[in-house]
């Protein structure tokens, strides 16, 4: 079974919501044929769902779950049970209360671990003494760089002296 996620925005690994999503399709006995769109939850701790599903055939069938960062795993284990159940036919009167309200049992769920996105490195920033230390060692480096191009210049500057001073020594020798 292939789950497919098209896009993930939440705080939470993609392959580790594919397994979970795999494990709640198992429980609810749906294909997980659909598109799962996964964004941030608008409130950390709470996950909220939505599955386009039947006759709606304009819009893009799937579906999209919002989590919250700090939601425990059992209650976002719970939403896509719920709108997995959608995907399968089921309407609000199908289900139990408790699916209904997403507060179904969800053994399966207990201790799974949903791992976040690692965090973006933020770089620290650059304290005076490491800027100004950074400073005179680019001062430098533009220093060494600027006298070595003077020396090439000097020693090229010589050698065309050289070659011209002797061509006048040859015609003043051949002169005479
Ligand atoms: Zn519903």
């Amino acid at each position: 079974m292939k789950i497919e996620i098209i896009r993930n925005r939440s705080a939470f690994r993609a392959d580790d919501l594919r397994k979970l999503i795999r494990r709640a399709c198992k429980a609810v006995g749906a294909r997980g044929d659909k598109l799962f769109t996964i964004n941030d939850g608008r409130y950390p701790t709470w996950t909220g769902g939505r599955a386009v599903v039947g006759s709606r055939a304009h819009e893009a069938r799937g579906v999209t779950l919002s989590i919250g960062r700090e939601c425990p795993v059992e209650d976002i284990a719970r939403v896509i049970c719920h709108e997995l159940m959608h995907t399968v036919g089921a309407r609000h009167r199908d289900m139990t209360p408790e699916q209904r309200a997403c507060s179904q049992a969800v053994p399966w769920a207990e201790g799974f671990e949903l791992r976040k996105k690692p965090e973006p490195e933020q770089p620290t920033p650059e304290s005076p003494a490491e800027r100004g230390s950074r400073l005179r060692a680019e001062r430098e480096a533009h220093a060494r760089a600027m006298l070595a191009k003077a020396t090439t210049r000097r020693r090229r500057a010589v050698s065309i002296e050289r070659k011209w001073a002797a061509k006048v020594k040859r015609y003043e020798r051949n002169g005479r």
